[in-house]
């Protein structure tokens, strides 16, 4: 069947099939499963176990942050890596309707990052299962902790990877629907600043004030920012001292680090760690480092992009190669060399807010673009 033909067909099917898809998604959803709530993320590896089981074969791996799910199913030709992780952002309880539809919008906790994007698997898998299609080598990693930077995770992240051709995440599009080839790095630091208590009132002079001290290592650190290049350093959190009589002996900023390029990532993290005290009474600690590199576009992760966008076009739609600051599990594939992917999950908005959601109507040609996507990397090898 000419490809084209192919991608309608597989199109038509989702159509059919798509309230069934959301009676999947509304049940995984209605799972609440912040990242390390134990009984929820339990219950939605449970469940999940359960729908993929006989679609591969599966195998269940208890990391600190709960269940790694992996599942391999035989096809010819290259060997795809398909990512997606079940927790979500939102504390247990925080929405009061943990699903609700409105003017072709659907509502939930963790809906459009990830559940939505995750079950596209699913039914991929259950498309290509009906039999009559060939698909490449399929390996699926749902992963409990990705919220939280994959503490856990990563390990089987990076194995699955060496043995991958091509890596497939299931994160959202960007917002105007692209998908997604370049992603910056992402890091985080605490710089701790040590310095000495003293009462304010009798002797201040014999004190060594660490906020002080930290708020000229905060105007130093901003410094290194590069806003042309979209290199930034955030200094988001800071604590410190203890009374307002007391020289503050101790205070520490959380910075959070981002950049396009490798090559920025490392010349910022050198940065910090050649910082040094002001005040030499003052003593310096870091901690934190590159967490998540960038993923940045290669010329083999742009002929994936291409192959993904000649089928959205059979579909109807278009996409450009886009580009965001936040980081996914693909900053680690990408950073092992594998030609990724991402944003092949469900349009939509508001992740990590209360006005998360997906878009209903473009769910069916987003399934049938992961679905028909692998079928055409069968045969490039
Ligand atoms: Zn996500």
């Amino acid at each position: 069947m000419p490809t084209r033909a192919r991608a309608q067909d597989t199109l038509n099917y989702f159509e059919r099939h798509l309230n069934s898809y959301l009676e999947d998604l509304r049940q995984l959803v209605e799972i609440e499963s912040p990242t390390g709530y134990e009984p929820g993320i339990k219950r939605a590896a449970l469940w999940l176990q359960t729908q993929f089981a006989s679609l591969g074969e599966l195998s269940r791996f208890d990391s600190d942050s709960g269940p790694v799910l992996r599942l391999f199913r035989r096809g010819y030709g290259p060997r795809v890596l398909l990512l997606a992780h079940y927790d979500t952002v939102h504390p247990l309880g925080s929405w009061s309707k943990l699903w609700h539809e409105e003017k072709g919008r659907i509502y939930g906790p963790g809906v459009y990052d990830m559940k939505a994007g995750l079950l596209f698997i699913l039914w991929a898998l259950r498309y290509l299962n009906r039999g009559g299609l060939e698909h490449p080598n399929l390996e699926v990693l749902l992963t409990p902790d990705e919220e939280v930077g994959s503490r856990s995770s990563r390990i089987f992240i990076e194995d699955a990877a060496r043995g991958a051709d091509y890596a497939l995440v299931l994160e959202p599009p960007t917002g105007a629907g692209d998908l997604k080839v370049h992603r910056k790095g992402v890091g985080w630091y605490v710089v701790k600043v040590h310095g000495k208590a003293a009462h304010q009132g009798v002797e201040p002079e014999k004190g060594v004030n660490a906020i002080v001290e930290a708020a000229r290592q905060v105007l130093k650190v901003i410094e290194a920012q590069d806003l042309e290049k979209g290199t930034t350093l955030g200094p988001n959190v800071a604590r410190g001292g203890t009374a307002g009589n007391v020289v503050a002996d101790y205070a520490e900023v959380l910075v959070d680090m981002r950049a396009w390029t490798l090559a920025e990532a490392e010349r910022v993290d050198r940065f910090m760690r050649a910082l040094k005290p002001e005040n030499p009474g003052a003593r310096l600690e870091l901690e934190g480092g590159l967490n998540r590199p960038p993923m940045e576009p290669t010329p083999e992760s742009m002929e994936l992009f291409e192959l993904a966008r000649g089928v959205a076009v059979d579909l109807g739609f278009d996409s450009q190669p886009g580009k965001v600051g936040g980081g996914s599990d693909g900053n680690f594939t990408a950073a092992l060399g594998v030609p990724t992917l991402d944003g092949l999950g469900a349009a939509g908005a508001g992740a990590h807010q209360k006005s998360e959601h997906v878009i209903k109507k473009e769910l069916p040609r987003r399934l049938a673009l992961l679905s028909e996507l692998l079928v055409r990397l069968t045969h490039d090898a």
